[in-house]
């Protein structure tokens, strides 16, 4: 079996710009929160392709003397999440390989979903895999390609995969940005001050270097960029947009804005629909920091009932490994998320989470705020249930391990020690994202309707 490990990752794409690796390597810095296990870059001089990359955090991969060796005009990056699985360096992108029309590099976010029948077959026409990614499947594809120019053979390359796919390819003189027909994961396009273009997953990392945002990359859309000539587009395949909602629910960062709508808005908007559909009486509204804020902020506007930060977070806080024994694991929760025993001692206190997935995270703080003296906690979801598991590019655990697929609300409630529990409804949702129905957007982790 293999293993998923292109989920919940960044990349960007930079085109004509001098400090290409530069530029590439700032707006990873803002698509962090997107993947923290690596990160990496692969540059283009014109002659020949450099690649960095290693485990860690933007900061801690790259320096001075790094971004130096990465000369050129054009750049792409990557960071990357991983579940509990493979976490080599060979997971880590930019994937980069010699081929016989000469050198590219490809970074991917999505979840190809016949990966293993595409790898399978290579396999067995004598093809030899160096990862477990998704991605290198692409490098044998076009590496094994009929036709004459890249071009046309990331066109054939990318009607042999389905599923979720924002990628962009690097080739010594060109750059190239590819969205699934779905349009499953963001990708938006950018013009860069001093001249010069920019792709990424979110638009947050424009504004971090300045450039403007033009439009998205549509789904079923591959673009070409050139020297000296404006973007070219190509309509690979008949776009059929089923965006993830999960984007607007957890996912992206509030200050991007994705599928054409701010994410911060949406996600208050949400909080304003949960106050409709699950008022309760209660002194304060308090977000599980950082999903939950935007959302908190739209429950405390619309019902009136004051917002408080209740819960501080350590940012600094990465990755522990304590974690054998109970009272370590708990001691690990609070390393990262405190209370605030002033604000909430003997008050009656409405907080609000983006999601609960396993129902673990909920139940350490609900318990951290009784400890903390809160007289009664009522949960509140500004998502449905999540019931089913994401095939498409975000890291859900398994239906076994989802806990609204095997409880109801009310065991949900007691297993997570609240006082009540109410989660936002699927219409809400999308009435919180401008939708009239579903036909947009990909709802598969609520509803288990998968077009794929
Ligand atoms: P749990 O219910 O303990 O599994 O975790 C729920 C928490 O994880 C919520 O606070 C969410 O903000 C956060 N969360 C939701 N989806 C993801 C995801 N795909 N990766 C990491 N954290 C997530």
């Amino acid at each position: 079996m293999l293993e998923n490990i292109n989920e919940k990752c960044a990349v960007v794409g930079i085109f004509g710009h001098k400090e290409a690796s530069r530029l590439a390597y700032f707006s990873l810095h803002s698509l962090q929160h997107r993947g923290q296990e690596a990160a990496g870059i692969s540059s283009s001089n014109g002659k020949k392709l450099q690649t960095i990359k290693k485990r860690g955090l933007v900061m801690r991969v790259f320096d001075e003397d790094k971004l130096n060796t990465l000369s050129g005009s054009s750049a792409i990056g990557h960071t990357r999440y991983s579940t509990a699985g493979d976490d080599s360096i060979l997971d880590a992108q930019p994937v980069f390989a010699r081929y016989d029309l000469g050198e590219m590099a490809i970074v991917h976010n999505g979840n190809l979903t016949n990966a293993e029948e595409v790898r399978n077959k290579l396999i067995a026409n004598g093809a030899i895999f160096q990862t477990f990614m998704d991605t290198e499947n692409l490098i044998h594809l076009i590496a094994k390609s009929e036709q004459k120019k890249l071009v046309d053979r990331i066109i054939d390359a990318v009607q042999r995969i389905e599923g979720a796919f924002s990628l962009v390819f690097l080739s010594r003189t060109k750059m190239f940005a590819m969205r699934d027909r779905h349009g499953f994961r963001p990708l938006s396009l950018g013009k860069l001050p001093n001249g010069g273009y920019i792709v990424a997953s979110e638009t947050c990392a424009f504004d971090l270097v300045g450039a403007i945002f033009i439009r998205d990359v549509k789904p079923g859309e591959l673009l070409v960029f050139r020297e000296g000539k404006e973007p070219k587009s190509i309509k690979v395949f008949e776009p059929t947009p089923k965006h993830c909602i999960f984007e607007y629910v957890y996912f992206a960062r509030p200050d991007s804005s994705v599928f054409g709508q701010s994410v911060y808005q949406t996600r208050k908007n949400m909080g304003k629909e949960l106050a409709h559909i699950a008022p309760i009486e209660a002194d304060l509204v308090i977000p599980v920091p950082d999903g939950g804020v935007p959302s908190a902020i739209g429950y405390s506007q619309e019902s009136g009932i004051p917002y408080e930060m209740g819960i501080m977070r350590n940012h600094y806080i990465g990755r522990t490994f304590i974690e054998p024994t109970q009272e370590m694991r708990d001691l690990k929760v609070k390393m990262k998320l405190s209370p605030m025993v002033d604000i909430i001692k003997g008050k009656k206190v409405i907080v609000i989470d983006d999601s609960i997935v396993r129902g673990t995270t909920s139940r350490r703080i609900i318990r951290m705020l009784k400890e903390a003296g809160a007289k009664e906690v009522h949960m509140r979801v500004s998502s449905p249930p999540t019931t089913d598991p994401c095939f498409y590019g975000v890291d859900t655990p398994d239906k076994e391990n989802l806990i609204a697929a095997n409880m109801s609300n009310e065991e949900i409630c007691k297993y997570i020690e609240a006082d009540s529990l109410a989660y936002l409804d699927e219409a809400a949702l999308l009435k919180s994202v401008n939708a009239n129905n579903e036909d947009k957007y990909c709802t598969a982790c609520f509803t288990g309707n998968y077009i794929i």
